[in-house]
C-alpha cells in the first residue's frame, strides 16, 4: 500500500495523518488497517516495537467510533501510565480534525476524581491501565456497556505484570459480542491462550521477519570481568560524550544502583523503575524526552512501548533472561532511518546467551574493546575542542571582555589554549591516569576475532581499590572532604584506622571527588567509621559523615 488513501479512512482522519507528517502506512498499518474497518472480527496484531502499531489500532478505532453517541465505544488496555498517555496523545493526533471525539486517559497513580468528571462528561474512547479501569467500574464511573471493541496493546507486557485477572474482570463487563484487537511484539504461549479463552475465530496478521532487530542498528559487546562492568559501562559513555541512550538492567535493585553511581560519578543520569512515584517517573520522562537527561537507567517494565526519538545507544547492563527482550530493547534505537548501537556488556559466561541472541537476530554481535583510559581522554579532549570552535559567541559577554582580554594579556596565544583546555580537562587525566585495561583476553567459546592486547599500564585504579565495588555487606558513607582538601584513599584509610584502632574493617569502593567522597565500609562498621569522622578537622574543614542508605 503506497498511500493511506487506500485505507478509506475517513477525510478528517486522513487530513490529521498528514499533518502528522506521515506519508504512506506502515507493514503492520498497510495489513490491519483495512482489516478492522472493513470486517467485525477479532484481530491479533504483531509486530515488534516501533513499527507504528498505535496507529495500526488507532486509525480504524477513530474511524468505527461515533461521535455523535456519546458513549463509551472503545476501550483501549495498555500496561503503564506512560504508555497510556502517549497512546492518547497519538489518538488525540490522529483525531485532530475530527469534531467532537473526547478520549479519556485513566491510569493509576493520579488523582481519580478529576478521572472520573473527565468520564461523566461523557467520551467515546478510553484508554487505561487495568488496576484503574477495575476501580472506576468499581465506583461505577466507567460504563462498559456500549463498548464495541475492546484493544489490547503490548499484550504480552500486560501479561507480564500480572495483569492477566484484571482483564478478565475488565473483559466480563463488556458486552459479549465485542471486538477484541490484541496487539504485541511477541507472541508468548500465554497470549495464545488469552486469545483461545477470549476472542473469536481472530484473525492473526504478524508483520515483517518474526523477532528480527531493526535494520539499522549495529549491535556490539564489551567483554570483561563482572567486577568491571560498571567501570566499562563508565567508559563507554566517556567515548560518547553526546550519548543519549537507554541503559537497562534486570531488576529495579539494579537500576537504582547504577543509576546511583552514574550520578554520583557525575553522569547525567537518572532511573526509571516501578518504585517510583508517578510524578517522579513523569519528571523523569519529561526530563529525558526533552534531552534534559542523556542516560535513562530502567527496567524492560518500566521503559516499555515508550517511543523516544533519536536514542542513540541501548545499552544491555545486564542481559534479560529472554532473547526476545533484547530485540525489543535494541528495537529502541535505529528509528525512522538513523541508525543506533546496542551494546551489551558481559562477563565470560554470558557469551552462550549471546549466541541465542545472534542467531535470533540473524547478524553478528561484534566484539569490541573497552577503550583505554588513553583513548577515552584523546575522544574527550576533541570534544572539548569541537565545542569550543563551535560555540556561539553571544554579544552578551562583550562588556566583560576587555577585563578579561586585561587580565589574560600575559599569556600568549599558545598558553592561553593550554590553560582553557586544562580547566576542563585535568579532572579526566587524573581519572584515568594509570587507568587499568578491563578487556579479557582470553577467548574460549567466542567465534569473533580477539583483538590484540594494548600496552596500557596494568596498576590499579582509583576506583577500584581497595576492593572490588558494589559488595554484599558494605555501606556507603558519603563525607565533605576531597581531592581539593587533599584527601587521598590511604590517608582516608589511615585516618580511620587512626581513629578506630580497629583493624577489622572492611573498605569497599572509594571515590574522592573534588569536594566530597564517597566510600564504602563493612555494614556492621558503618557507626563506627561515621563517628570516628564526624567532627575531625581536615585541612581546615570540619568533617561530617552522612550514611547514604539505599533508596
Ligand atoms: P509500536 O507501538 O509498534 O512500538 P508506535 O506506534 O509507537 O510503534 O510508532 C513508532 C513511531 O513511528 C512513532 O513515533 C510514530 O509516530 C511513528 N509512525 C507510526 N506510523 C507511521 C507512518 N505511517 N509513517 C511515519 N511514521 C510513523
Ligand atoms: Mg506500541
Amino acid at each position: 500500500m503506497e498511500s493511506f488513501l487506500e485505507t478509506n479512512l475517513s477525510p478528517e482522519i486522513l487530513e490529521g495523518i498528514k499533518k502528522l507528517g506521515f506519508e504512506k502506512p506502515t507493514p503492520i498499518q498497510a495489513e490491519t488497517i483495512p482489516v478492522l474497518i472493513n470486517n467485525r472480527t477479532d484481530v491479533i496484531g504483531l509486530a515488534q516495537t516501533g513499527t507504528g502499531k498505535t496507529a495500526a489500532f488507532g486509525l480504524p478505532a477513530i474511524e468505527l467510533t461515533d461521535s455523535n453517541l456519546l458513549q463509551v465505544q472503545t476501550l483501549i488496555l495498555c500496561p503503564t501510565r506512560e504508555l497510556c498517555l502517549q497512546i492518547t496523545r497519538d489518538l488525540e493526533n490522529f483525531a485532530y480534525y475530527v469534531k467532537d471525539l473526547n478520549i479519556a486517559a485513566v491510569y493509576g497513580g493520579a488523582n481519580i476524581v478529576a478521572q472520573i468528571q473527565q468520564l461523566k462528561r461523557g467520551c467515546h474512547i478510553v484508554v487505561g491501565t487495568p488496576g484503574r479501569v477495575i476501580d472506576l467500574i468499581k465506583r461505577k464511573a466507567l460504563n462498559l456497556a456500549s463498548v464495541e471493541r475492546v484493544i489490547l496493546d503490548e499484550a504480552d507486557e500486560m501479561l507480564n505484570m500480572g495483569f492477566i485477572e484484571d482483564i478478565d474482570t475488565i473483559l466480563a463487563a463488556t458486552p459479549a459480542q465485542k471486538q477484541i484487537w490484541l496487539f504485541s511484539a511477541t507472541m508468548p504461549p500465554e497470549i495464545a491462550r488469552i486469545s483461545q479463552k477470549y476472542m473469536k475465530n481472530p484473525i492473526e496478521i504478524a508483520v515483517g521477519r518474526k523477532n528480527t532487530g531493526a535494520e539499522n542498528v549495529q549491535h556490539e559487546y564489551y567483554l570483561v570481568h563482572a567486577k568491571d562492568k560498571y567501570a566499562a559501562l563508565k567508559r563507554i559513555c566517556d567515548m560518547n560524550p553526546d550519548i543519549y541512550g537507554i541503559i537497562f538492567c534486570r531488576t529495579r535493585q539494579e537500576t537504582k544502583e547504577i543509576a546511583e553511581n552514574l550520578i554520583n560519578d557525575g553522569y547525567n543520569a537518572d532511573a526509571l523503575h516501578g518504585d517510583l512515584s508517578q510524578a517522579q517517573r513523569d519528571q523523569v520522562m519529561l526530563r529525558f524526552r526533552t534531552h534534559h537527561l542523556q542516560l535513562l537507567v530502567a527496567t524492560d517494565v518500566a521503559a516499555r512501548g515508550i517511543d523516544v526519538e533519536n536514542i542513540t545507544h541501548i545499552i544491555n547492563y545486564s542481559l534479560p533472561d529472554d532473547p526476545e527482550v533484547y530485540i525489543h530493547r535494541s528495537g529502541r534505537t535505529g528509528r525512522a532511518g538513523r541508525s543506533g548501537i546496542s551494546i551489551s556488556i558481559i562477563h565470560s559466561k554470558e557469551q552462550g546467551k549471546l549466541r541465542t541472541i545472534e542467531n535470533m537476530l540473524k547478524k553478528n554481535i561484534l566484539r569490541k574493546p573497552v577503550p583505554t583510559g588513553k583513548q577515552i581522554c584523546e575522544k574527550q579532549l576533541f570534544n572539548l575542542i569541537d565545542k569550543v570552535e563551535k560555540v556561539t559567541v553571544i554579544p552578551e559577554v562583550a562588556p566583560y571582555l576587555e577585563v578579561i582580554y586585561k587580565k589574560l594579556q600575559w599569556l600568549d596565544r599558545d598558553e592561553l589554549i593550554q590553560h582553557f583546555v586544562s580547566v576542563e580537562f585535568n579532572r579526566f587525566l587524573e581519572y584515568y591516569k594509570n587507568a587499568p585495561d578491563l578487556n579479557i583476553y582470553k577467548e574460549s567459546t567466542s567465534k569473533s576475532t580477539p583483538y590484540k592486547k594494548e600496552k596500557t599500564q596494568n596498576s590499579r585504579n582509583l576506583d577500584q581499590q581497595p576492593a572490588r565495588s558494589g559488595k554484599k555487606g558494605y555501606a556507603k558513607l558519603k563525607i565533605n572532604i576531597g581531592k581539593n582538601h587533599g584527601l587521598k584513599p590511604t590517608k582516608l584509610i589511615g585516618i580511620i584506622n587512626d581513629r578506630t584502632r580497629n583493624r577489622d574493617i572492611h573498605f569497599g569502593k572509594i571515590e574522592i571527588d573534588d569536594k566530597f567522597t564517597i566510600f564504602e565500609v563493612s555494614q556492621n562498621h558503618l557507626e563506627e567509621v561515621a563517628n570516628a569522622l564526624n567532627g575531625i578537622t581536615f585541612s581546615g574543614i570540619n568533617v561530617y559523615a552522612e550514611s547514604l542508605k539505599k533508596k
